[in-house]
Order: C-alpha cells, then sequence, then structure tokens
C-alpha cells in the first residue's frame, strides 16, 4: 500500500482543516502531549496556544516533565504555571486547555502522561537525583517511588496515557514494553490510554497495545520546538475526539469511553465504530438507475466534504468501469462518478462494498464497510 501523502491533502498551516461531527457526536481535534520551556521544550506557552488556534484546534493539553527542568536559573519550577499561562491566553478563544504533567523516568514504566489533573505540582519525584538541566535518577530507585506519582494521579482524577512505547532508551533486556509495572497500573484502574502515533510516527507495538489491553488511542505532537517546520508537507497530527460536549468534562469522557481516531498524514487509526461513522459522516454517497443507449448502468456518486482523502477499493455484483481492482482515490473535498455496468437483473436494492485502504481499524486490517442503494431516483 504505497500512498501519495500529497495527494488532495490541505495543510494546517494554510487553512484549518475540515472533518464533520459524527452521527451523536461532536468531532474535536487535540493534541494531548507538548512541552515548553517550563520543561524541556523551547517555547513559551502563549505560543503553543497561538499554533493551536491557527491549525484549528479545539482542545491541547500543556505536559511538561515534572522531572526535568531546561531553564532553572529563569524559570522556576511550577509545573501549573504553563497551564495558567496558555488557559489564559485561549480564553474566549474557542480552544480548551487541559492541565497535565509527563512522568518520565527512564526505567519502566517509561513516561506517561497524566491530563485532567488539579494540581501538577503535587505529584511526588522522589527517583530523582537532579532535575535542572540534567535527568540523574537515583542509584537504587524503589517501585513505591516509581509509583507513588501515578498513585497521586489517580487521587486527583487524572486519565493516564503510555507516551511512545519503545522511544531509544527502552530497556530491551524487558523485552516486553507492556512490563508488570503497566500491568499493576491497569489492575489499578490507573492507566487508561496509549499514544499509538508520536510526532506524526505511528507505532504499531501501541496499536496491538491498545487491541490487547483495551486502552484509548492517542496521536500527540510532543512538540518542543516550533512545529511548523516538521508537518510543512503534510498537516498538524491530531486526535480526533468524539464528545457529546464541547466541554473539558465531556473531553475526558469521551477519552474514558476510547471514542477517539487518530489523524497523520493521509492515514486514521480507529476502532471499526468510529472509523465508520467517520468516514459515513464525510462521504456521502448517491446511486442513479441509467439508460446509456439501452445500455442499462447505475451511477454511483461518492461526495467527499472533509479534508482526509480516501483510498478506497470498491467492490459490486456488478462490473465497476474504468477502475482496476476497483481503485478508487477520493480526495479532500472531491466528487467522484463510478459506473457499474452489465446492469441485466435489476434488483430493489444493491450493495457496493467499500474497503478504506487509508483507515486501519485493527495493525493488519483496512476498514471494511457498505453503501446500500435501495430507491433508486
Ligand atoms: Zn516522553
Ligand atoms: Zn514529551
Amino acid at each position: 500500500m504505497v500512498l501519495l501523502s500529497t495527494l488532495g491533502n490541505v495543510f494546517a498551516q494554510r487553512s484549518k482543516i475540515i472533518i464533520p461531527d459524527i452521527a451523536g457526536y461532536q468531532t474535536l481535534k487535540g493534541d494531548f502531549h507538548m512541552h515548553t520551556v517550563f520543561s524541556d521544550g523551547h517555547v513559551w506557552p502563549t505560543f503553543r496556544v497561538n499554533e493551536a488556534l491557527r491549525d484549528g484546534m479545539d482542545v491541547i493539553a500543556i505536559t511538561e516533565h515534572m522531572d526535568y527542568e531546561g531553564f532553572p536559573e529563569e524559570i522556576e519550577r511550577d509545573y501549573n504555571k504553563s497551564y495558567e499561562i496558555a488557559a489564559e491566553a485561549a480564553k474566549d478563544k474557542g480552544l480548551m486547555v487541559i492541565k497535565g504533567v509527563e512522568i518520565s523516568p527512564r526505567v519502566p514504566p517509561y513516561h506517561h502522561n497524566a491530563i485532567f489533573l488539579e494540581d501538577a505540582n503535587s505529584l511526588p519525584m522522589e527517583y530523582m537525583k537532579n532535575t535542572h538541566k540534567k535527568f540523574i535518577m537515583k542509584d537504587s530507585i524503589t517501585r513505591e517511588q516509581l509509583m507513588e506519582p501515578f498513585l497521586e494521579a489517580q487521587r486527583q482524577g487524572a486519565f493516564v496515557s503510555y507516551n511512545h512505547p519503545s522511544y531509544n532508551w527502552w530497556d530491551k533486556k524487558d523485552t516486553v514494553l507492556f512490563t508488570d509495572f503497566h500491568q499493576e497500573l491497569l489492575d489499578k484502574g490507573i492507566l487508561g490510554g496509549v499514544e499509538v502515533v508520536n510526532s506524526g510516527r505511528y507505532n504499531i507495538i501501541a496499536h496491538r497495545m491498545a487491541m490487547k489491553y483495551n486502552l484509548t488511542m492517542l496521536c500527540n505532537t510532543d512538540e518542543h520546538y516550533d512545529m511548523y517546520p516538521r508537518y510543512v508537507d503534510t498537516h498538524r497530527p491530531m486526535t480526533l475526539v468524539f464528545v457529546e460536549e464541547k466541554t473539558p468534562e465531556g473531553v475526558e469522557e469521551a477519552m474514558r469511553a476510547k471514542r477517539t481516531a487518530l489523524y497523520f498524514g493521509d492515514y486514521v487509526v480507529a476502532r471499526q465504530p468510529e472509523a465508520e461513522a467517520l468516514f459515513k459522516a464525510a462521504v456521502g454517497v448517491d446511486a442513479e438507475k441509467k439508460d446509456r443507449k439501452g445500455e442499462p448502468i447505475i451511477v454511483v456518486t461518492l461526495k467527499n466534504t472533509s479534508d482526509i482523502p480516501f483510498h478506497l477499493q470498491l467492490k459490486s455484483r456488478y462490473n465497476i468501469e474504468l477502475l482496476p481492482l476497483g481503485q478508487l482515490i477520493l480526495g479532500a473535498q472531491e466528487e467522484k462518478e463510478v459506473v457499474l455496468k452489465e446492469v441485466w437483473d435489476t434488483p430493489d436494492e444493491t450493495k457496493l462494498e467499500v474497503k478504506v485502504e487509508n483507515i486501519l481499524v485493527t495493525p493488519d486490517e483496512a476498514m471494511l464497510t457498505q453503501f446500500t442503494f435501495s430507491d433508486f431516483e
């Protein structure tokens, strides 16, 4: 499956991406992992807000490393501060800012985000020896010390997700990335999500983890700099969250209910219900019986009203004209006609089976759906 990343794409930096609401839910564009100068990022929190407004985001979380300070001489350690500055800048602009923190030991369980926190400063970090410009952990760390910040996050009602599994300092002696520490977090009801896409990169291990342990899937930028140059040829990667209401509570409810879809490059990763709802909301279909000089045909019009391009493989009981293997690329905001021919017997109802090659519902399967035409106009 080779996809051209530029095909039919609308870049976030040039215009805001259009993605429809789905049946019963509003679709929000989110990014739940990013840094500022209050940990090891290189921008001021208001920059993250301006960037998000430019890209048409609905919700962002600022998640500083609670155990690392890049600029201790200039910035006093306060992990609520970047949230407060960003929230103030975002006020009345339609952008929600969520308070979060990144718990970042370099031993299992590795990095996790805790978002929807009350107080980011009260998470214990007894496993650290030095946090000033250097990340140095104590020589002997207990499992209890590593567990403490998670227990505090749980006390605060936070949503915890596993960030970028298999990052380069992963201790390969573990062999498994989902360690017994993660199992304990899961058993305690602390672990809720996993970052399947980090800074635009798809992580198949994280995707398998999401399936196996029934975790919410996330797609975050984890940006430390200005993200514009990184995504200049594509759009900003995002987690689509399907909410009942556009409030922080609504986002949290949707996240706990696992109603997300990940949009990065030309790909969407989602579970079947969200994937199918999103595709059906984006692509409208209309079928008409016609007589082409005595030859009965069905003309199917597919109309994509979203900015997500879809790579389709169509199947019908009739022959599909002109499209080898029924392959069709339906670009952003594009309308295309498909002719079904040799329509000699005409049942009341006919089906068009659709495989959407760029929507993954599992690490191994593209999404399948179908359109049924019954009342031909
Ligand atoms: Zn990290
Ligand atoms: Zn990070």
